[in-house]
């Protein structure tokens, strides 16, 4: 029997008791946390101007890192979308516009001046610097945000931290997971044992249908 306690909830961090379970099956749900349950980050960038000092590559990468608001229920990931189009469709990415222009003193342009196109989806914090503009310079573009998994890049990965320490007794695992804020701590938990479940239910199917 499988035993799950709650010993700590806080801001974005949870940590579970686990008991009655094997120490490689709580360590694979710690590893789906970290590699499969996805999230939302920028990856494509489309520069309409920069003459700001920062190159356009470097430009593109810090907004992929940018913490995503990410909602599961509402976008697919877009090998799973049926849109079939390789710049995506409003099921699967999401687009964020950044216009921008220096002032007389020097401006830095935050992660709050992305508009999204969707008010769910947008920037875990407003105050992450992008790149600071003098007086005259200029960025404009528009990024376009997906669903990913962590072992694809790690700008998909939903938490910071996973890890599993031993608990009190013997059998007894205690899982620490934090999140980047981009989904909720335990709901990355949950998503992670549904998909070990659906990945296990897969291997089942397969190797039920070679016999
Ligand atoms: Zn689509």
């Amino acid at each position: 029997m499988v035993k799950v306690k709650l010993l700590e909830e806080s801001g974005n961090s949870v940590t579970l008791q686990l008991e009655g379970i094997d120490r490689s099956y709580a360590n694979a749900v710690r590893r789906f946390c970290i590699a499969e349950v996805p999230c939302m980050a920028i990856d494509d960038v489309v520069i309409l101007e920069n003459s700001s000092v920062l190159y356009d590559e470097i430009l593109a990468h810090r907004l992929g890192m940018v913490p995503i608001r990410t909602n599961l229920d509402r976008y697919k990931l877009p090998e799973e979308c049926d849109c079939g189009n390789p710049l995506g469709c409003h099921n699967c990415r999401v687009l964020f516009v950044l216009d921008a222009k220096g002032k007389e003193k020097v401006t830095t342009v935050y992660s709050g001046d992305l508009v999204s196109e969707d008010r769910d989806v947008r920037p875990v914090s407003e105050t992450i610097p992008l790149v600071k503009l003098a007086a005259g310079q200029s960025v404009k573009l528009e990024a376009y945000a997906r669903l990913g998994r962590g072992k694809e890049h790690a700008k998909w990965q939903p938490c910071t931290v996973a890890v599993l320490t031993d608990g009190k007794s013997e059998g007894q695992y205690n899982l620490t997971v934090e999140s980047a804020g981009g989904l909720d701590a335990r709901q990355i938990v949950l998503k992670s044992i549904e998909l070990l479940g659906t990945k296990l239910k897969d291997i089942q199917a397969s190797v039920g249908a070679t016999s």
